[in-house]
């Protein structure tokens, strides 16, 4: 990262600590690595990305329906979707510093700098290796390239390495009282399962008719072999996921309509289109026939956000296999059963949530030829923004709280509001302003006169006087859901 790019992220932590967003896990014992909580403003705006899909999945779309599945599963489950044999990392030691890291990613690293330094042959001829020991699953070659590379550790600087070990990314606990009858069970390390072993379920009592889906929101769990850049990987995360239910030999249509969907989604937050990007893969998965990313350009580079997969119908195959009950369907306008094939949108929450981050922060300059000034704003759509309308009496006296008090009670029954009456107005517009707050609302003496007040819009700066009466609708106007939602049509 350069200088700037690494200023750039540390203000985003240090904003989304300073103001309630995010705090690392258990602080005050130093904190648990990878674990973070989100704050009195953090937990709001995330509420809002989970209702910004789910009403996009299940309330505008009639053939897709949303559940709320169980974390613990049978242990079976991660037998049959391949995580128990295949779920893994290399990881590698280094002896002297014993920090422990992703084997692929010291060597992705190497890539960069070749890249960086202008050494693009080299750099395309180790990505060439790196695939081929992935695929090949050859550990010992993947060690081989990091001794060929001169591959050091970024801690002791040495090349004192382990051997390559596979790492399993599944938290496993114990299910049961007693030690010896307790089962071995999983954290799930995806939600996607727990719409798979439902399918059935929903699919009779929903009287379904493919195409549909199946969309939900929840956490997952995964042991990272290291963990970096904040809430961009985390052992403990949350997934927003939709398995979309298809006709064998539809798939790929349905592909290409969904990945077009899921990026204009993104688009419709605000963001600027040219932070994201596609990212085909072109090493498939065994199970999938088509399979890309959707990418932001966070301050460290371009990163997985979304991923959108064509899985065949490898996972009910796989659970009809393992389960011996039949997962088929009866199309009933061909007359045929079969097992149908599945189009996956998953997108993490939590980067999400650094993306909204990450877009909406902003330090502008407000300084004019008399005087220097700036601030720092988060311009949230303001459909997503955790706090809608802050309300401020000028002055603590002459009856104007007890005004904005009773303006408050009315409109807090449609929205979350915040009262604030101390210091000068301006600085409670710029804590507003550095939460994201789209409306302020000033109660000033020519309120008790004729019941109107000044609305200020945060991203213009600019004061407007509406009447009292007039402020449900004005406000549910700016920041209902339809201003989002209308753009996915
Ligand atoms: P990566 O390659 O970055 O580890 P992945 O390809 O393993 O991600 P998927 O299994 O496709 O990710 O999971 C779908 C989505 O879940 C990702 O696009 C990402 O947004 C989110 N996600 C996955 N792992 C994590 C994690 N450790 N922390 C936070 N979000 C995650």
């Amino acid at each position: 990262m350069s200088k700037q790019t690494d200023d750039l992220f540390k203000n985003i932590v240090s904003h989304a600590k300073e103001y309630g967003f995010v705090f690392q896990s258990s602080e005050i014992y130093d904190g648990l690595s990878a674990v973070y909580d989100y704050g009195q403003l953090g937990a709001e705006l995330k509420n809002n990305l989970k209702t910004y899909w789910w009403k996009s999945m299940v309330q505008l779309n009639e053939n897709i329906v949303g559940i709320d599945s169980a974390i613990f599963m049978h242990p079976t489950i991660w037998k049959a979707s391949g995580h128990v044999d295949g779920f893994n990392d290399p990881m590698i030691d280094n002896k002297d510093s014993k920090k422990r890291y992703r084997a692929d990613q010291l060597i992705e690293d190497k890539i960069d700098r070749y890249e960086k330094d202008g050494k693009s042959d080299k750099a395309a001829q180790l990505q060439q290796d790196l695939d081929d020991a992935l695929n090949a699953d050859d550990l010992p070659r993947l060690k081989t390239i990091i001794e060929e590379h001169n591959i050091v550790c970024p801690v002791s600087g040495t090349k004192n390495w382990t051997e390559v070990r596979q790492f399993n990314l599944m938290f496993a606990t114990q299910m049961g009282a007693m030690a010896d009858g307790a089962e071995q069970v999983y954290l799930r390390p995806e939600t996607a399962q727990g719409i798979f072993v439902n399918f059935l379920n929903v699919q009779k009592t929903g009287r379904m008719k493919i195409p549909f889906g199946i969309a939900q929101i929840g956490k997952a769990f995964r042991n990272e072999v290291i963990a970096r850049q904040f809430i961009m990987r985390m052992r403990e995360f949350e997934q927003m996921e939709l398995q979309f239910f298809v006709r064998p030999g539809t798939e790929l249509e349905w592909y290409e309509k969904w990945k077009e969907t899921r990026l204009k989604w993104h688009l419709a937050l605000g963001s600027n289109p040219a932070k994201y990007r596609y990212h085909d893969h072109v090493k498939l998965a065994h199970y999938a026939n088509a399979a890309v990313d959707i990418e932001y350009d966070f301050p460290f580079g371009f990163k997985e956000v979304e991923g959108i997969h064509s899985r065949t119908d490898f996972d009910l195959k796989q659970h009809q296999e393992f389960s011996k009950k039949k997962m088929q369907y009866f199309d009933p306008e061909i007359n045929q059963n079969y097992i149908p094939y599945v189009v996956e949108t998953s997108v993490g929450l939590d980067r999400l949530f650094l993306t909204v981050f990450a877009n909406s922060l902003v330090h502008e300059d407000l300084s004019t030829e008399e005087k220097q000034d700036s601030r720092v704003v988060l311009k949230f759509h303001p459909a997503i923004a955790p706090v809608k309308a802050a309300i401020f009496p000028l002055t603590k006296k002459d009856g104007l709280p007890e005004k904005a008090r009773e303006i408050m009670n009315k409109l807090k029954l449609d929205f979350n509001m915040q009262y604030d009456e101390k210091d000068a107005i301006g600085k409670r517009y710029r804590r507003q302003d550095a939460i994201g707050t789209p409306y302020c609302i000033t109660v000033d003496h020519q309120t008790l006169e004729d019941n109107t007040v000044t609305i200020r819009h945060r991203d213009s700066m600019e004061q407007e006087r509406v009447a009292i009466d007039q402020l449900r609708t004005i406000i549910g106007d700016l920041v209902s859901w339809n201003n989002l939602l209308d753009q996915l049509q």
